[in-house]
């Protein structure tokens, strides 16, 4: 695991190393870039492509009862009244009128400040993984400042969306530490808007998908009647999503457009939903490990009854450890026949199925794993990176880095090397294998400086081997290369069949 010494640390060394191996830049860097977009560079386009590629895989190609969807990102916009976010899909927006500020309401704490009983004034705060020492110590402060004698309390903290309008004026705003400047919360409705053709009146007005989810319910007649699938079943679908988040923060944990992996499972209304659902929930875990997340990291939070939508039968999402807090991964929901309910009533379209065995038409019930492929790429190279002191050739000791990214996901999955670029024999060799190896795999050629330079390049892209083409390669008979190990640092002799072998197992067979 990683070891710069604080979260903090680590969060601004991944978002350096980002920039400098080209896997994530902010999105039109050179005119001061664009709050909650970024772009994926090259590392981070092959990083990101196999994250979807292997759930793709798993979720589609391996599965009896999963098929695939690629709905447009403009739909309909009765689409979005039917599914409710025309009306619902609001975040509590709060404004700080003195600097211009905007938090979200469930992103607000505050906390009355109370010395001997009596309430001397409010604090506030911004949500972190420090919030109610940061409360505690403003109050502290808070007293201090004011010179009041006697026992402070300790503070209970609430959210934003809690205050009272006597409270309201009261409470500080976290960006000018004074009162009287917040707004009551209103609701902030998070779809983009666009407009289709060329007229700009109400009538044109559409959205930007801010779910994959809908596409999978609209098409779900289409499906039924055009391939031969039988409940239970699911429709897959990756793609981008938009939100334009209040306040998109932690790099591209929440941005304002990302990528999710959805999937809609339909099961019959009378099936055992919640049983479906932990098998669901299994797998998402599962799946998760199987990519190299630790399962130290990983944890479930079982959405209370009474905060479920009134829709939802129960909600669990999968929380990973990230360095600024432990937060929503993956969300397996039980939706029960909310949204084609919904798209029926609409669209005036009977959204049923035909039951066999009762001859009865069906509305069936869905089990939904949602998860960003951004989410996942961020926990999977906050797992991945480590620093380490290791020995050169010399036995200088010297800091490594590396990312231990599962070689199924890791952007070039060998590097190979002639130990010196001069050499035609070794370079010819060489590029012989580059060239065999490059038609099934994403690899690197690299022949510029000294080999220890170019293991510690490869070690910092998180390529899982080297393969390096030396004297014992030309001269000694069995055709063998140094195959180095990313994470042990050991070197071995293989041959080229045993080098496919390895990748197949280690790769292809993942
Ligand atoms: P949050 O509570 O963090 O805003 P959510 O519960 O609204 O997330 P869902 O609507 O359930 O999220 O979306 C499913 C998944 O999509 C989330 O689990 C997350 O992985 C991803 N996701 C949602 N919003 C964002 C975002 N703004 N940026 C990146 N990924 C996101």
């Amino acid at each position: 695991m990683a070891t710069p010494s604080s979260s903090d640390n680590l969060m601004e060394t991944l978002v350096s190393l980002c920039k400098r191996r080209g896997i994530i830049y902010a999105s039109s860097e050179i005119y001061g870039g664009l709050n909650g977009f970024f772009d994926y560079g090259p590392l981070g386009a092959e990083l990101k492509r196999n994250i979807r590629n292997a759930w793709w895989q798993d979720m589609v190609h391996r599965r009896d009862d999963v098929v695939g969807l690629e709905s447009s990102i403009i739909m309909h916009p009765k689409v979005w009244e039917a599914s409710g976010h025309v009306a619902g899909f609001t975040d509590p927006l709060v404004d700080c009128k003195a600097s211009k500020q905007r938090y979200r309401a469930d992103q607000l704490f505050f906390a009355a400040v109370v010395v001997d009983g009596a309430t001397i004034g409010y604090v506030s705060a911004l949500e972190s993984e420090r919030t109610a020492e940061e409360l505690q110590e403003k109050a502290e402060a808070l007293k201090r400042k004011k010179a009041v004698q006697g026992a402070l309390a300790p503070v209970a903290m609430k959210e934003f969306t809690e205050a009272t309008p006597e409270q309201i004026p009261l409470i500080p705003s976290p960006a000018t530490g004074e009162p009287g400047s917040l707004t009551p919360p209103r609701a902030f409705n998070m779809m983009f808007e666009t407009h289709v053709g060329p007229m700009r009146d109400s009538s044109a007005v559409a959205y930007l998908r801010p779910e994959t989810a809908q596409g999978m319910f609209v098409d779900f007649k289409n499906v039924i009647d055009t391939t031969r699938v039988k409940l239970p079943f699911g429709i897959a679908q990756i793609g981008k999503s938009f939100r334009n988040e209040i306040t998109p923060r932690n790099f591209i944990f929440r941005s304002r457009e990302f990528e999710q992996m959805e999937m809609e499972y339909f099961i019959h209304p009378d099936a055992d939903w919640l049983a479906c659902h932990e098998e669901w929930l299994k797998w998402c875990q599962d799946w998760l490990k199987s990519i190299g997340l630790p399962e130290s990291h990983l944890s479930l939070f079982e959405h209370p009854k009474e905060k479920l939508a009134f829709y939802s039968r129960r909600t669990v999402d999968i929380m990973f450890k990230y360095p600024f807090g432990v937060q929503e991964l993956w969300g397996i929901a039980a939706r029960s026949d909310y949204d084609l309910q919904q798209h029926q009533k609409f669209s005036g379209v009977p959204q049923v199925w035909f039951d066999e065995a009762t001859k009865a038409k069906i509305v069936p019930h869905v089990i939904e794993p949602a998860v960003g492929v951004d989410r996942i790429l961020l926990a999977v190279l906050c797992a991945a990176y480590a620093e380490e002191d290791v020995k050169d050739e010399k036995g200088n000791v010297e800091k490594r880095t590396v990312l231990r990214l599962h070689p199924r996901i890791a952007p070039f999955k060998v590097a190979v090397l002639p130990l010196l670029k001069n050499k035609e024999q070794l370079t010819g060799r060489a590029k012989a294998l580059y060239q065999k190896l490059k038609r099934r795999y994403n690899v690197s050629y690299d022949d510029g400086g000294a080999i220890g330079r170019r293991y510690r390049r490869q070690d910092e892209a998180g390529t899982p081997w080297c393969v390096t083409i030396d004297f014992d390669t030309i001269e000694k008979p069995g055709d063998t290369f140094t195959l180095r190990d990313r994470d042990t640092m050991q070197q071995t002799r293989i041959t080229e069949a045993e080098l496919f072998a390895l990748l197949a197992e280690k790769v292809d067979n993942a």
